[in-house]
C-alpha cells in the first residue's frame, strides 16, 4: 500500500504517539484525520502535519462513544472521499493494584477505574475498527487497521485494567485480520515498550529510572521509532494478524 494520498484516521492524534505517527505519515504524503478530545491540541497537530507535507483535518470525538465514532467516520468519508486506514491509538492509564491491605484497611481498584480503561482502550478499539471497516467495505476501499497494544499485555503489576485491555486488543488483531482479509483489509498491531510521551512523562522520576535500567537497550523508545514501524506496516502488504513488538528487548 502506498502512503501517498492514503486517507488514515489516527485516534489520540492530538499528542504523543498518535501525533508522532500522524506527522511521520504526513511526511510520506498521507492525508490524516486526527481524532482526539481537545480541539486546541488537535489544531496544533493538524498544523504540524501540514508543515510535514500532508493534508490533515481535526475531529473532536470520544472513541468510547458509539454515536460519536459513527458520526466521525461518516464525516471523514465525506470530507476526504475515502478511508484507507485507521490507527487505534487513543488510550488512557488508571493504574492501581487490584487490592492493597494497609493499616487494617483493604483498598480495592474501583469498578470505575477498571471500566474507564476498558471503555477507552478496548471498547474504543472495537467501535473504531467496526465503523471504519464497515465504511471501507461500503466504499470498496482497501487498506490497514493498526491497533496499538502494549508490552503490558503480558500482565503488568498495578495494571489489571490496562493489561486486560491491551491483551484484548492483541487478540482482536488476530481475529479481525482473519475476518477482514476477504475485504482487502489487513489488521496489525504494535506493542510498544516504554516510549517518551506525555503518558510516561507523568511517571515518577525514580520509577522511570528503575524502569529504564531494566531495558536491554538502556533507554526509552522515541515516538518517531513507533511512527517508523507504523509506516512499514502500511507499506508491507503481507503483514497482517501479528503484533510488532517495539520494546528495546524488555520483557515483563
Ligand atoms: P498520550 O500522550 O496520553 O496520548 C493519548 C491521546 O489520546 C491523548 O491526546 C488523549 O487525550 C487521547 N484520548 C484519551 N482518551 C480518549 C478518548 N476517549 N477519545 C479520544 N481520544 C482520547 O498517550 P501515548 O503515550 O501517546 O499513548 C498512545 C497509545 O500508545 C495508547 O494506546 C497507549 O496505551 C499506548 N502505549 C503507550 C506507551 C508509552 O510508553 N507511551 C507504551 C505502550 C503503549 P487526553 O490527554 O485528553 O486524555
Amino acid at each position: 500500500m502506498q502512503l501517498k494520498d492514503s486517507v488514515i484516521i489516527v485516534t489520540g492524534g492530538g499528542q504523543g504517539l498518535g501525533r508522532a505517527m500522524a506527522e511521520y505519515l504526513a511526511g510520506r504524503g498521507a492525508r490524516l484525520a486526527l481524532v482526539d478530545l481537545d480541539q486546541a491540541r488537535l489544531d496544533e497537530a493538524v498544523n504540524a502535519c501540514k508543515a510535514a507535507g500532508g493534508d490533515a483535518r481535526a475531529y473532536v470525538c470520544n472513541v468510547a462513544n458509539e454515536d460519536q465514532v459513527s458520526a466521525m467516520v461518516n464525516q471523514v468519508a465525506d470530507d476526504f472521499g475515502t478511508i484507507n486506514g485507521l490507527i487505534n491509538n487513543a488510550g488512557i492509564l488508571r493504574d492501581g493494584l487490584l487490592l492493597k491491605a494497609k493499616d487494617g484497611q483493604i483498598q480495592k481498584m474501583s469498578l470505575s477505574q477498571w471500566q474507564s480503561v476498558i471503555d477507552v482502550n478496548l471498547t474504543g478499539v472495537f467501535l473504531g475498527t467496526r465503523e471504519v471497516a464497515a465504511k471501507m467495505v461500503e466504499l470498496g476501499s482497501k487498506g490497514l487497521i493498526i491497533n496499538i497494544s502494549s508490552i503490558s499485555r503480558a500482565g503488568n503489576m498495578g495494571q489489571s485494567n490496562y493489561s486486560a485491555a491491551k491483551a484484548g486488543v492483541a487478540a482482536l488483531t488476530v481475529v479481525w485480520a482473519k475476518e477482514l482479509a476477504r475485504y482487502g483489509i489487513r489488521v496489525a498491531g504494535i506493542a510498544p515498550g516504554f516510549i517518551e510521551t506525555e503518558m510516561t512523562g507523568g511517571m515518577k522520576p525514580e520509577a522511570l529510572e528503575k524502569m529504564t535500567a531494566g531495558i536491554p537497550l538502556r533507554r526509552m523508545g522515541k515516538p518517531e521509532e513507533i511512527a517508523h514501524s507504523a509506516a512499514y506496516l502500511f507499506e508491507n502488504d503481507y503483514y497482517s494478524g501479528r503484533i510488532l513488538e517495539l520494546d528495546g528487548g524488555l520483557r515483563l
